[in-house]
């Protein structure tokens, strides 16, 4: 048997799936109530990792996840906006492999 190198996972905050990180979006919490979409991976501040899906981004709102996620009572801007971002860049071309 033999290992390769260590993979870091993260769990999608979402769906809850786990996935090798680089698979996943890091959002950042700045400013203390903006969520920014961290695409180098470093951004200062507290992180929390989801699948490039509008769906999943959708789904830790409505689960309060970004709440747990960021350990943020208030209430979080910017949501919208990564949603817009990923619905812009998916979805174009990705409908082979099915049927
Ligand atoms: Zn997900």
């Amino acid at each position: 048997m033999t290992r390769r190198g260590h993979i870091p996972y993260r769990m999608c905050i979402g769906c809850g799936t786990r996935k090798p990180k680089k698979e996943l979006i890091r959002l950042v919490l700045q400013n203390g109530c903006t969520i920014t979409l961290d695409t180098t991976g470093k951004l200062p501040g507290r992180g929390a990792y989801v699948c490039p899906a509008s769906s999943c981004v959708r789904q830790a709102q409505k689960r309060k996840a970004f709440t747990r996620a960021f350990r943020y009572q208030g209430e979080i801007f910017g949501i919208d906006k990564i949603i817009e971002i990923l619905d812009k860049s998916s979805g174009n071309d990705d409908d082979r492999g099915t049927g």
